[in-house]
């Protein structure tokens, strides 16, 4: 890709909490910095909770950064959950700059997406959950989803294995890891295509600071400050695996229904337990805690 001479790009990153949105933006603006650039980055959280919608912004520069503050209007946006596409609230794409670019998290096409959600802005597609299980054993999509952004934003390879390293250092001594984690970033970075940027020219124009307007909490949590939402909050959407009983094996003995931490387990008319996929997250503790081995782990697929 060819780079302009003097650029900043303003990247958003979204994800879901425990997906490591903030440590994806947190690597992106590392081996920026370590290119040389200026970088800065930092997450903006709402409900603290895993698989609550949060945010995490990275601003790279070829000069000094004044601004400051949330990125409305970014040029790059990551989404590392798809089903944050259909989630009002957090509403990811509402202000993608035109010409933009949009990386998602998905098992479908950049036609397929595009088609559905009425996008026209460049749009690039990896199932990045699919070779986090396959190289990391875990869903756990920071270090891809910042090997994608430096992809796109043309970071170096050297930059991000770098970057990966130190990010992941500070978190986990294991080098193995360590490795695994500058493998999978790797990985995502050569997977994902060249883009054209051509519509990110530096915008310091007469005043040099710009204001930066003030945030309304909608923005920075929106789904705690959304009215009477909890009943609408299907928070089962954005599971990575679901549970699926086998009653040839149950033996009704009722503890998966108690050890579920969300109470989403019933029983139905046979004494069978099932559960509200509504509202079951995919932790796996009833699997784990199932004596006889009658539920099954299954990699969810956000399909339409
Ligand atoms: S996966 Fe977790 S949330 Fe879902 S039914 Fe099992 S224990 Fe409950
Ligand atoms: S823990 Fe296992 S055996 Fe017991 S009710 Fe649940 S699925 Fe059936």
């Amino acid at each position: 890709m060819e780079t302009q001479k003097t650029f900043t790009y303003r990247i958003r990153f979204h994800g879901r909490g425990g997906q490591g949105a903030k440590v994806a933006s947190r690597i992106l603006g590392t081996a920026a910095f370590l290119g040389g650039l200026y970088a800065q980055d930092f997450p903006l959280y709402g409900a603290e909770r895993r698989g609550a919608p949060i945010l995490a912004c990275t601003r790279i520069s070829s000069e000094p950064i004044l601004e400051r503050g949330v990125i409305n209007n970014p040029d790059i946006i990551i989404i590392m959950d798809e089903t944050l596409l259909d989630d009002t609230a957090a509403n990811p794409l509402s202000d993608l700059k035109k010409g933009g670019i949009v990386f998602i998290n998905s098992t479908h096409t950049p036609e397929e997406i595009k088609t559905k959600y009425h996008l026209t802005e460049q749009t690039i597609t990896l199932d990045i959950t699919k070779i986090s299980l396959e190289l990391l054993g875990k869903p756990i999509l920071s270090t891809l989803a910042g090997g994608v952004a430096s992809k796109i934003t043309n970071v170096g390879e050297n930059f991000l294995r770098q970057a990966v390293e130190m990010e992941v250092s500070e978190i986990i001594q294991d080098k193995e890891i360590i490795e695994k984690n500058i493998k999978a970033a790797l990985h995502c970075f050569l997977s994902t295509p060249s883009v054209k940027i051509d519509m990110m020219e530096i915008v310091y124009r007469n005043n040099p600071v710009i204001s930066v307007p003030f945030e309304p909490a909608t923005i920075s949590s929106p789904t705690v400050n959304s009215v009477a939402n909890t009943p609408l909050r299907k928070t089962g959407n954005w599971r990575v695996f679901k549970p699926v009983w086998n009653y040839d094996a149950c033996t009704k003995c009722m503890i998966c229904v108690n050890r579920c931490p969300d109470s989403c387990i019933s029983i139905n008319e046979e004494g069978f337990p099932f559960t509200d996929y509504n509202n079951c997250k995919g932790c796996m503790i009833c699997m784990e805690e199932c004596p006889s081995k009658a539920i099954e782990k299954k990699r969810e697929v956000h399909a339409w």
